[in-house]
């Protein structure tokens, strides 16, 4: 049940890698002077960002980008190479790997660095520039058979978001003709459960702490109202 990620595909994510390698690290070290965190050798990358670090300013800054992307993401990727290094997982693409390692005990440090990746490249594509806004076509008309209408869902998924106890996220997902709101705890991902996620929000708090501090709710409307790209799940509603 994982939704394709954009270029994501492991020959593509080697090969938009080695292309874009200097110019991702250029957009991200550029503004901020944060240089990403070295990428360790192994099969997995990190993929680029869709939009150059400050295009989402100043709903979410520069230098939260330049963190986020370049040091969380990225150390989420260093991470899963070390851990899968000389096994059998170093040659499954990163779905396979966060389905192998899933419920599973002894992988789970697998598994929250895998999903973290998964999550964060999904999430990177859920905002976007001159985003928010109402979502149209097939989409809308999911959202309004399940919540009534686009206010209460909007308003439903700003209090899932807000009251996630503690690291997570928060998601829209596919659910029968309609859609559904689910919360996720730290690395956890809809996917390993069999859920088909159409967009999501990073609730951790390295995603708004510098930003916005301790007022996660203004991050989540901020997020609502101007970054979250519809078109995007509506992709995935589709796909
Ligand atoms: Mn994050």
């Amino acid at each position: 049940m994982f939704t394709a990620l954009p270029d994501c595909s492991l020959d593509r994510r080697r090969f938009l890698t080695t292309l874009l390698a200097g110019s991702a690290a250029l957009a991200v070290g550029g503004l901020t002077g944060i240089r990403p965190a070295r990428a360790a050798s192994g099969p997995f990358t990190l993929p680029p960002l869709p939009y150059a670090d400050n295009a989402l300013s100043p709903a979410i800054s520069a230098q939260t980008i330049g963190f986020h992307y370049g040091k969380h993401h990225q150390g989420y990727v260093n991470k899963l190479n070390e851990l899968v290094a000389g096994t059998p997982l170093a040659d499954q693409s990163l779905e396979a790997v966060i389905k192998t390692t899933a419920d599973k005990a002894d992988q789970i440090a697998v598994f929250n660095n895998a999903a973290q990746i998964w999550n964060h490249t999904f999430y990177w594509n859920s905002l976007r520039p001159q985003g928010g806004g109402k979502p149209t076509g097939a989409l809308i008309q999911a959202i309004e058979k399940s919540f009534g209408s686009f206010d209460a869902f909007k308003a439903e998924f700003a209090k899932a978001a807000a009251s996630q106890f503690g690291s997570g996220w928060a998601w829209l997902v596919k659910d029968g003709d309609g859609v559904a709101i689910r919360k996720t705890g730290n690395a956890d991902t809809p996917a390993a459960h069999g859920q088909k996620p159409l967009l999501t929000i990073d609730v951790w708090e390295h995603a708004y702490y510098l930003d916005y501090q301790n007022r996660r709710v203004d991050y989540i409307a901020a997020v609502l109202d101007q970054l979250i790209n519809w078109d995007f799940a509506a992709r995935n509603l589709a796909a």
